[in-house]
């Protein structure tokens, strides 16, 4: 018996010491067990190799039931809490995890955007100034979309007469600074992207230092002022810029990117027009879905730019009427004099194939 045992340790041993798999290990010390188990079987009674081990085959036939049910048990164990682990634990392949696969597959099935575009997109630092009515739509499919790191800039608090169309915020989070309501919409949208809120107002003193942690600028704010500020910061840091605006039933859109032959914001809006001319959202009424088209289309320019996908609106204004269901689409060139910008897109342009 005692012989049996120094032979089950001694294969143990040198198992270990030879980094045999404990499997294997396991599988020499029960041909060892049924060896000995036939040779009681088979051996006439007081035979001096059954004396040695142990004397009678029912010992060790309990011991190896013994075994098998430790065996089966651990088994079971380990199935039950692989059943258990979540399905989706993040395993990497090509830098995404399984989840973001999934999340991203529709975009990954697309030719224009692909593996390398949604890499792109990750990799990707957009920052959208104002978190109102283009702004909410903007952020939630730039979010959705997958773009790993989105700012957002403002200094207001969600107000009820928001609710009609900034859909990010709900009435719960009324009073809350709209960067901080909208970065928690945003985060349980989507925990793969890293969102920075910046609850204040964007003055020309922090433009340039802000936009130059970004790749590219996204402008929905509602009044010519900040318009004005966002267009020199970005000129500035040579940052492309999608800019976008509102009245009643009617929205426009472009892609200031000078880099690329386009205008500045300010080539084409070269004047501030006199403020009794341009009523406010609040006095002139703005239809509800028109901020999620035109926010949404900002996006998409968005994701056309990072991916290199399709046409951007690049050198073209896009005017959408909501109340006709009408759209066109027409020529935005850089303007010599321009105060801001000097014209520099036009260079650029010529020095185009
Ligand atoms: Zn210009």
């Amino acid at each position: 018996m005692i012989l049996v045992g120094v032979m089950i340790a001694t294969l143990w041993g040198i198992g270990a010491l030879t980094g045999a798999p404990r499997q294997a290990r396991l599988y020499m010390i029960g041909l060892l067990m049924t060896g000995v188990i036939a040779a009681h079987l088979l051996l006439p009674d007081g035979h001096p190799l059954r004396m040695a081990t142990g004397g009678e085959a029912a010992f060790w036939l309990l011991i190896l039931a013994g075994g098998a049910l430790v065996w089966g048990y651990g088994r079971g164990l380990r199935m039950l809490k692989a059943r258990a682990a979540p399905a989706e634990a993040p395993v990497p392949r090509k830098g995404f995890s399984e989840t973001e696969l999934t999340r991203y597959a529709r975009h990954i099935t697309l030719r224009e955007i692909g593996g390398p575009g949604q890499g792109a997109l990750r990799r990707a630092r957009v920052l959208v100034v104002g978190a109102g009515g283009l702004g909410c739509p903007a952020l939630t499919y730039l979010a959705a979309s997958g773009v790993g790191t989105i700012g957002v800039i403002d200094d207001d608090a969600v107000d009820l007469s928001n609710l009609g169309r900034q859909v990010l915020f709900d009435e719960a989070q009324i009073g809350r600074p709209k960067v901080h309501a909208a970065a928690e919409k945003l985060r349980a949208q989507n925990p793969h992207v890293e969102i920075r809120p910046y609850a204040r107002r964007l003055t020309s003193e922090i433009a340039q230092e802000l936009f130059s942690d970004y790749d590219l600028i996204l402008d929905g704010t509602d009044n010519f002022a900040t318009r004005e500020v966002v267009n020199a910061a970005a000129v500035a840091t040579g940052k492309p810029l999608v800019a976008a605006a509102l009245t009643q039933w009617e929205g426009q859109i472009s892609l200031y990117d000078l880099a690329r032959g386009t205008p500045c914001w300010a080539c084409v809006f070269p004047q501030r027009p006199d403020a009794s001319l341009i009523p406010s959202c609040a006095e002139a009424g703005v239809v509800s879905p028109l901020p999620g088209i035109i926010g949404a289309m900002m996006a998409a320019e968005a994701v056309k730019r990072i991916a290199g996908a399709g046409e951007t609106l690049a050198g073209r204004l896009m005017i959408f009427d909501v109340l006709y269901a009408d759209s066109r689409t027409i020529a935005v060139r850089p303007r010599a004099g321009c105060a801001v910008c000097g014209g520099r897109g036009l260079e650029a342009g010529a020095a185009r194939p």
